[in-house]
Protein backbone atom coordinates (compact mmCIF):
# COMPACT_ATOMS: atom_id res chain seq x y z
CA UNK A 1 0.00 0.00 0.00
CA UNK A 2 1.28 3.79 -0.68
CA UNK A 3 0.25 6.72 1.00
CA UNK A 4 1.10 9.59 -0.82
CA UNK A 5 1.48 12.54 2.04
CA UNK A 6 0.34 16.44 0.09
CA UNK A 7 1.73 19.60 0.87
CA UNK A 8 -0.10 22.26 3.25
CA UNK A 9 -0.86 24.31 0.78
CA UNK A 10 -1.47 21.76 -2.05
CA UNK A 11 -4.50 22.69 -4.87
CA UNK A 12 -7.46 20.59 -5.45
CA UNK A 13 -5.72 20.65 -8.76
CA UNK A 14 -2.32 18.84 -7.53
CA UNK A 15 -5.16 16.31 -5.49
CA UNK A 16 -6.53 15.36 -8.64
CA UNK A 17 -3.25 15.24 -10.61
CA UNK A 18 -2.20 12.44 -8.19
CA UNK A 19 -5.64 10.43 -8.41
CA UNK A 20 -5.70 10.54 -12.29
CA UNK A 21 -2.41 9.44 -12.35
CA UNK A 22 -2.91 6.61 -10.51
CA UNK A 23 -6.29 5.78 -11.91
CA UNK A 24 -5.23 5.47 -15.57
CA UNK A 25 -2.78 2.97 -14.09
CA UNK A 26 -6.06 0.84 -13.07
CA UNK A 27 -5.46 1.95 -9.00
CA UNK A 28 -8.36 2.89 -6.77
CA UNK A 29 -7.42 5.93 -4.62
CA UNK A 30 -8.77 7.44 -1.63
CA UNK A 31 -8.47 11.02 -0.37
CA UNK A 32 -8.34 11.45 3.58
CA UNK A 33 -8.72 14.72 5.38
CA UNK A 34 -9.43 17.59 4.90
CA UNK A 35 -8.04 20.05 2.38
CA UNK A 36 -5.20 20.87 4.18
CA UNK A 37 -2.70 18.35 3.97
CA UNK A 38 -4.32 15.37 2.44
CA UNK A 39 -3.42 12.32 2.23
CA UNK A 40 -4.03 10.00 -0.18
CA UNK A 41 -4.27 6.04 -0.47
CA UNK A 42 -3.82 3.37 -2.89
CA UNK A 43 -2.62 0.29 -3.81
CA UNK A 44 0.40 -1.12 -5.26
CA UNK A 45 3.71 -1.36 -3.60
CA UNK A 46 4.95 1.73 -5.10
CA UNK A 47 6.22 1.58 -8.82
CA UNK A 48 5.07 4.98 -9.12
CA UNK A 49 6.96 6.25 -6.94
CA UNK A 50 9.34 8.30 -8.41
CA UNK A 51 7.20 10.48 -10.73
CA UNK A 52 4.61 10.69 -7.95
CA UNK A 53 7.56 12.12 -5.97
CA UNK A 54 8.04 15.02 -9.10
CA UNK A 55 4.64 15.62 -8.97
CA UNK A 56 3.48 19.55 -7.56
CA UNK A 57 1.70 19.70 -4.27
CA UNK A 58 3.26 16.09 -3.17
CA UNK A 59 5.50 16.20 0.25
CA UNK A 60 6.36 12.55 0.57
CA UNK A 61 5.73 8.95 0.10
CA UNK A 62 5.22 5.93 2.15
CA UNK A 63 5.08 2.16 1.46
CA UNK A 64 4.02 -0.63 3.59
CA UNK A 65 2.94 -3.94 3.01
CA UNK A 66 0.23 -3.63 5.92
CA UNK A 67 -3.30 -3.57 4.51
CA UNK A 68 -3.65 -0.97 7.27
CA UNK A 69 -1.40 2.15 5.74
CA UNK A 70 -3.01 4.79 7.65
CA UNK A 71 -2.99 2.57 11.05
CA UNK A 72 0.90 1.66 10.52
CA UNK A 73 3.90 2.60 11.97
CA UNK A 74 5.83 2.56 8.56
CA UNK A 75 3.64 5.44 7.55
CA UNK A 76 3.58 7.39 10.54
CA UNK A 77 6.59 6.36 12.78
CA UNK A 78 6.02 8.49 15.82
CA UNK A 79 4.13 7.31 18.55
CA UNK A 80 1.00 9.10 18.23
CA UNK A 81 -1.28 11.20 20.71
CA UNK A 82 -4.80 11.36 21.03
CA UNK A 83 -6.31 14.61 22.60
CA UNK A 84 -9.63 13.55 24.14
CA UNK A 85 -10.66 17.01 25.92
CA UNK A 86 -8.77 20.33 26.54
CA UNK A 87 -5.64 19.01 29.02
CA UNK A 88 -6.24 15.43 28.46
CA UNK A 89 -4.08 13.57 25.48
CA UNK A 90 -3.24 9.65 25.84
CA UNK A 91 0.11 7.94 24.15
CA UNK A 92 3.33 9.28 23.79
CA UNK A 93 3.85 8.76 27.28
CA UNK A 94 0.65 10.36 28.53
CA UNK A 95 -0.93 7.46 30.61
CA UNK A 96 -4.78 7.46 31.29
CA UNK A 97 -6.89 5.59 33.15
CA UNK A 98 -11.03 5.16 32.44
CA UNK A 99 -13.30 4.32 35.11
CA UNK A 100 -16.58 3.86 35.71
CA UNK A 101 -19.64 1.26 35.70
CA UNK A 102 -20.13 -1.37 33.12
CA UNK A 103 -23.84 0.36 32.79
CA UNK A 104 -25.24 3.73 34.10
CA UNK A 105 -28.38 2.66 36.37
CA UNK A 106 -29.40 5.52 38.25
CA UNK A 107 -28.68 8.93 38.69
CA UNK A 108 -27.32 8.57 42.46
CA UNK A 109 -25.31 5.17 41.31
CA UNK A 110 -23.17 7.07 38.30
CA UNK A 111 -22.99 10.84 40.60
CA UNK A 112 -21.46 8.81 43.54
CA UNK A 113 -19.31 6.63 41.29
CA UNK A 114 -18.07 9.52 39.18
CA UNK A 115 -17.35 11.21 42.40
CA UNK A 116 -15.46 8.19 43.57
CA UNK A 117 -13.20 7.43 40.60
CA UNK A 118 -12.25 11.25 39.55
CA UNK A 119 -10.92 11.28 42.98
CA UNK A 120 -9.06 8.20 42.98
CA UNK A 121 -7.24 9.93 40.01
CA UNK A 122 -9.50 8.15 37.15
CA UNK A 123 -9.29 10.77 34.03
CA UNK A 124 -12.06 9.87 32.32
CA UNK A 125 -15.76 8.51 33.19
CA UNK A 126 -17.23 5.56 31.42
CA UNK A 127 -20.73 4.10 31.57
CA UNK A 128 -22.91 2.34 29.36
CA UNK A 129 -26.43 3.58 28.10
CA UNK A 130 -26.75 1.85 25.27
CA UNK A 131 -25.70 -2.61 26.62
CA UNK A 132 -24.98 -5.05 24.11
CA UNK A 133 -26.16 -7.64 25.76
CA UNK A 134 -26.14 -11.40 24.60
CA UNK A 135 -29.91 -12.17 26.13
CA UNK A 136 -32.68 -9.65 24.90
CA UNK A 137 -34.68 -9.90 28.82
CA UNK A 138 -30.90 -8.83 30.59
CA UNK A 139 -30.60 -5.26 31.07
CA UNK A 140 -30.48 -3.42 28.22
CA UNK A 141 -28.78 0.06 29.39
CA UNK A 142 -31.38 3.39 29.80
CA UNK A 143 -30.45 4.04 26.40
CA UNK A 144 -31.01 8.24 25.89
CA UNK A 145 -32.08 9.04 29.85
CA UNK A 146 -28.35 7.01 30.52
CA UNK A 147 -26.26 9.48 27.98
CA UNK A 148 -28.16 12.75 30.10
CA UNK A 149 -27.31 11.36 33.45
CA UNK A 150 -23.48 10.62 32.07
CA UNK A 151 -23.55 14.37 30.82
CA UNK A 152 -24.79 15.26 34.31
CA UNK A 153 -21.79 13.33 35.75
CA UNK A 154 -19.14 14.89 33.48
CA UNK A 155 -20.62 18.37 34.96
CA UNK A 156 -20.18 17.39 38.28
CA UNK A 157 -16.70 16.03 38.10
CA UNK A 158 -15.37 17.80 34.89
CA UNK A 159 -14.26 13.60 33.65
CA UNK A 160 -14.75 13.77 30.15
CA UNK A 161 -16.67 10.60 29.21
CA UNK A 162 -16.73 7.53 27.12
CA UNK A 163 -19.77 5.61 26.01
CA UNK A 164 -20.79 2.89 23.89
CA UNK A 165 -22.53 3.57 20.69
CA UNK A 166 -23.92 0.37 18.98
CA UNK A 167 -26.19 1.66 15.84
CA UNK A 168 -24.96 4.35 13.05
CA UNK A 169 -28.37 5.98 13.88
CA UNK A 170 -27.72 7.81 16.93
CA UNK A 171 -24.47 8.97 15.89
CA UNK A 172 -25.86 12.52 14.89
CA UNK A 173 -27.62 13.09 18.62
CA UNK A 174 -24.98 11.97 20.61
CA UNK A 175 -22.01 13.40 18.66
CA UNK A 176 -22.28 16.83 21.18
CA UNK A 177 -23.04 14.44 24.40
CA UNK A 178 -19.97 12.47 24.19
CA UNK A 179 -15.94 12.77 24.59
CA UNK A 180 -15.21 9.00 23.39
CA UNK A 181 -17.64 7.38 21.19
CA UNK A 182 -16.85 3.57 22.08
CA UNK A 183 -17.25 0.91 19.62
CA UNK A 184 -17.75 -2.41 21.17
CA UNK A 185 -16.05 -5.84 20.96
CA UNK A 186 -19.00 -7.06 19.16
CA UNK A 187 -19.19 -4.31 16.59
CA UNK A 188 -15.45 -4.17 16.13
CA UNK A 189 -16.74 -5.27 12.41
CA UNK A 190 -19.74 -3.77 12.12
CA UNK A 191 -18.63 -1.87 9.12
CA UNK A 192 -21.19 0.75 8.45
CA UNK A 193 -20.70 1.77 12.09
CA UNK A 194 -16.94 2.25 11.95
CA UNK A 195 -17.81 4.50 8.70
CA UNK A 196 -19.87 6.42 10.79
CA UNK A 197 -17.48 7.12 13.69
CA UNK A 198 -15.02 7.69 11.30
CA UNK A 199 -16.79 11.06 10.02
CA UNK A 200 -17.07 12.30 13.58
CA UNK A 201 -14.92 14.87 15.32
CA UNK A 202 -14.65 12.80 18.49
CA UNK A 203 -12.06 10.49 19.23
CA UNK A 204 -13.12 6.49 19.37
CA UNK A 205 -12.15 4.06 21.80
CA UNK A 206 -11.88 0.40 19.57
CA UNK A 207 -12.36 -2.58 21.44
CA UNK A 208 -10.92 -5.62 19.55
CA UNK A 209 -13.18 -8.07 18.41
CA UNK A 210 -14.11 -11.29 20.66
CA UNK A 211 -12.46 -13.30 17.65
CA UNK A 212 -10.48 -10.81 15.73
CA UNK A 213 -6.64 -11.44 14.66
CA UNK A 214 -4.68 -8.48 15.33
CA UNK A 215 -4.69 -7.73 11.35
CA UNK A 216 -8.35 -7.58 11.26
CA UNK A 217 -8.42 -5.10 14.34
CA UNK A 218 -6.19 -2.72 12.73
CA UNK A 219 -8.01 -2.83 9.41
CA UNK A 220 -10.96 -1.88 11.62
CA UNK A 221 -8.60 1.31 12.85
CA UNK A 222 -8.16 1.80 9.46
CA UNK A 223 -12.05 2.05 8.66
CA UNK A 224 -11.93 5.26 10.83
CA UNK A 225 -8.78 6.88 10.03
CA UNK A 226 -9.78 6.16 6.45
CA UNK A 227 -13.16 8.38 7.18
CA UNK A 228 -10.89 11.03 8.50
CA UNK A 229 -11.11 10.55 11.89
CA UNK A 230 -7.43 10.37 12.59
CA UNK A 231 -8.34 9.64 16.92
CA UNK A 232 -8.45 6.45 17.57
CA UNK A 233 -7.55 4.43 20.44
CA UNK A 234 -7.27 0.98 20.63
CA UNK A 235 -8.54 -1.51 23.50
CA UNK A 236 -6.96 -5.13 23.87
CA UNK A 237 -10.42 -6.97 26.32
CA UNK A 238 -9.49 -10.11 25.75
CA UNK A 239 -10.63 -13.23 23.20
CA UNK A 240 -12.57 -15.88 23.40
CA UNK A 241 -10.30 -19.27 24.57
CA UNK A 242 -11.41 -22.73 24.97
CA UNK A 243 -10.32 -21.92 28.85
CA UNK A 244 -13.65 -21.19 30.78
CA UNK A 245 -11.33 -20.32 34.18
CA UNK A 246 -11.49 -16.78 33.22
CA UNK A 247 -13.81 -15.06 30.72
CA UNK A 248 -11.77 -14.50 28.25
CA UNK A 249 -8.38 -14.64 27.65
CA UNK A 250 -6.45 -11.32 28.38
CA UNK A 251 -3.57 -10.99 25.29
CA UNK A 252 -1.20 -8.99 26.78
CA UNK A 253 1.05 -9.69 24.13
CA UNK A 254 -0.25 -7.64 21.33
CA UNK A 255 0.72 -4.33 24.00
CA UNK A 256 3.81 -4.33 22.72
CA UNK A 257 3.22 -6.06 19.29
CA UNK A 258 0.66 -3.53 18.55
CA UNK A 259 2.24 -0.93 19.32
CA UNK A 260 5.49 -1.80 17.41
CA UNK A 261 2.88 -1.96 14.25
CA UNK A 262 0.67 1.13 14.71
CA UNK A 263 1.27 4.42 15.85
CA UNK A 264 -1.98 4.26 17.84
CA UNK A 265 -2.27 4.37 21.48
CA UNK A 266 -3.31 1.02 23.18
CA UNK A 267 -4.89 0.89 26.49
CA UNK A 268 -6.61 -2.30 28.18
CA UNK A 269 -9.93 -3.26 29.35
CA UNK A 270 -8.76 -6.01 32.57
CA UNK A 271 -12.50 -6.01 34.06
CA UNK A 272 -13.85 -7.52 30.49
CA UNK A 273 -10.57 -9.31 29.66
CA UNK A 274 -10.87 -11.50 32.57
CA UNK A 275 -14.37 -11.34 33.94
CA UNK A 276 -12.77 -11.38 37.36
CA UNK A 277 -12.63 -9.12 39.88
CA UNK A 278 -9.44 -10.25 41.51
CA UNK A 279 -7.33 -10.01 38.85
CA UNK A 280 -7.90 -6.64 37.71
CA UNK A 281 -5.35 -5.52 39.61
CA UNK A 282 -1.97 -8.03 38.80
CA UNK A 283 -3.42 -7.10 35.06
CA UNK A 284 -3.66 -3.72 35.02
CA UNK A 285 -0.05 -3.55 36.53
CA UNK A 286 1.15 -6.01 33.75
CA UNK A 287 -0.64 -3.87 30.89
CA UNK A 288 1.03 -0.91 32.06
CA UNK A 289 4.64 -2.91 32.56
CA UNK A 290 3.73 -3.87 29.04
CA UNK A 291 3.97 -0.47 27.93
CA UNK A 292 0.04 -0.01 27.42
CA UNK A 293 -0.95 4.07 27.62
CA UNK A 294 -3.84 3.74 30.19
CA UNK A 295 -6.61 1.16 30.90
CA UNK A 296 -10.30 0.59 30.91
CA UNK A 297 -12.02 -0.92 34.34
CA UNK A 298 -15.52 -1.19 35.29
CA UNK A 299 -16.41 0.68 39.20
CA UNK A 300 -19.42 0.76 40.47
CA UNK A 301 -20.37 2.15 44.12
CA UNK A 302 -21.68 -1.21 44.97
CA UNK A 303 -20.84 -4.29 42.87
CA UNK A 304 -22.99 -6.86 44.34
CA UNK A 305 -25.81 -4.82 43.66
CA UNK A 306 -24.28 -3.82 39.65
CA UNK A 307 -26.87 -4.79 37.10
CA UNK A 308 -23.84 -6.02 34.72
CA UNK A 309 -20.66 -6.94 35.08
CA UNK A 310 -20.44 -6.68 39.07
CA UNK A 311 -18.17 -9.92 39.37
CA UNK A 312 -15.22 -8.19 37.18
CA UNK A 313 -16.10 -5.01 39.21
CA UNK A 314 -14.12 -3.05 41.62
CA UNK A 315 -15.47 -0.48 44.79
CA UNK A 316 -14.35 2.71 45.05
CA UNK A 317 -11.94 1.45 48.16
CA UNK A 318 -10.18 -1.11 45.62
CA UNK A 319 -9.98 0.99 42.69
CA UNK A 320 -8.33 4.15 45.18
CA UNK A 321 -5.87 0.96 46.10
CA UNK A 322 -5.20 0.13 42.34
CA UNK A 323 -4.41 3.77 41.65
CA UNK A 324 -2.21 3.94 44.47
CA UNK A 325 -0.09 0.82 43.04
CA UNK A 326 -0.56 2.66 39.35
CA UNK A 327 1.00 5.39 40.48
CA UNK A 328 4.30 3.90 42.27
CA UNK A 329 4.66 1.74 39.16
CA UNK A 330 4.14 4.70 36.31
CA UNK A 331 7.09 6.20 38.55
CA UNK A 332 9.22 3.83 37.65
CA UNK A 333 8.39 3.55 33.93
CA UNK A 334 8.30 7.08 33.49
CA UNK A 335 11.81 7.36 32.74
CA UNK A 336 12.59 7.74 29.16
CA UNK A 337 15.54 5.27 29.68
CA UNK A 338 12.51 2.33 30.58
CA UNK A 339 10.36 3.87 27.91
CA UNK A 340 12.95 3.03 25.43
CA UNK A 341 13.59 -0.05 26.41
CA UNK A 342 9.71 -1.35 26.88
CA UNK A 343 9.37 0.18 22.63
CA UNK A 344 9.74 -3.58 21.50
CA UNK A 345 10.61 -3.80 17.76
CA UNK A 346 9.30 -6.93 16.72
CA UNK A 347 9.49 -8.03 12.93
CA UNK A 348 6.59 -8.79 11.57
C1 LIG B 1 -18.20 -2.57 27.80
O1 LIG B 1 -17.10 -2.04 27.91
O2 LIG B 1 -19.19 -2.16 28.40
C2 LIG B 1 -18.36 -3.74 26.93
C3 LIG B 1 -19.55 -4.23 26.63
O3 LIG B 1 -17.19 -4.25 26.53
P1 LIG B 1 -16.85 -5.26 25.33
O4 LIG B 1 -17.40 -4.66 24.09
O5 LIG B 1 -15.36 -5.32 25.38
O6 LIG B 1 -17.48 -6.58 25.68
MN1 LIG C 1 -19.28 -4.58 31.18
Amino acid sequence: MLVIQMEKQCSSLDVARVCDLLERRGRETKVVGGRKAPRIVTAGNGEEQEILAGLPGVEGLAVTKHPFPLASRETSPHEGVVDIAPGLAIGGGNMVVMAGPCAVESRSQILETARGVKAAGAKVLRGGAFKPRTNPYSFQGLGNEGIALMVEAREATGLPIVTEIMSTEDLEWLEPHVDIFQIGSRNMMNFSLLKAVGRADKPVLLKRGLMATVDEWLQAAEYILAGGNSRVILCERGIRSFDKSTRNTLDLSVVPLVKSLSHLPVIVDPSHGTGRRELIRPMSLAALAAGADGLIVEVHRDPETALSDGFQTLDIAAFDDLMQSISSLTQMLSTDEERRKCALKIAM
